[in-house]
């Protein structure tokens, strides 16, 4: 069985990020979609809410499921017998973090494939943190997250 992990911090979750688990949900036989709980990073979600949030887009993907994790994703990868890391990348400032962290997984485990999928050119520009940015001034979030993120953006924003 062809399984693979799609982490990430979600924070929250874009229409950019729907593209690609939507592709990929095609090429394997199951994704999880992973959240990761890394303590170097400020979040405006929990975690609980980001996998909220997730799940709500994920109606019609049978094959797709949502975790967290407080580790290494190769160890994850491990746990849950997943050969592949995927991974989206959008402009060229992408490539340097992604090939790093790319090189840094294969050293912890060879067996372990990290696989990068191009960003869809309508959604290449999409970011968890630009879409923060776009709320906090109040701008239109359409197209660029899920309709049921919209509120919660906002509401967060007013908090
Ligand atoms: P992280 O904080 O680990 O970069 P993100 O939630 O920002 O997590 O992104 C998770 C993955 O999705 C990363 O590989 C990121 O490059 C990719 N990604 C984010 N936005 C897009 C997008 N608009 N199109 C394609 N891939 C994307």
């Amino acid at each position: 069985m062809k399984k693979a992990i799609y982490p990430g911090s979600f924070d929250p979750i874009t229409n950019g990020h729907i593209d690609i688990i939507k592709r990929i949900s095609k090429q394997f036989d199951e994704v999880v979609v992973l959240i990761s709980e890394s303590t170097q990073k400020n979040y405006l979600f929990s975690v609980i809410e980001r996998k909220n949030l997730i799940q709500q887009c994920l109606g019609d993907l049978k094959n797709i499921s949502v975790d967290h994790f407080n580790g290494l994703t190769v160890d994850y990868a491990k746990k849950v017998n997943a050969q592949v890391i995927v991974r989206g990348l959008r402009a060229v400032v992408d490539f340097e973090y992604e090939m790093t962290m790319a090189s840094m997984n294969k050293k912890l485990n060879s067996n372990i494939e990290t696989m990068l999928v191009f960003a869809s050119p309508e959604s290449y520009f999409i970011s968890s943190r630009g879409v923060k940015e776009v709320a906090k001034f109040n701008g239109s979030l359409e197209g660029l997250v899920p309709p049921h993120v919209i509120p919660q953006l906002q509401l967060k924003m007013k908090g």
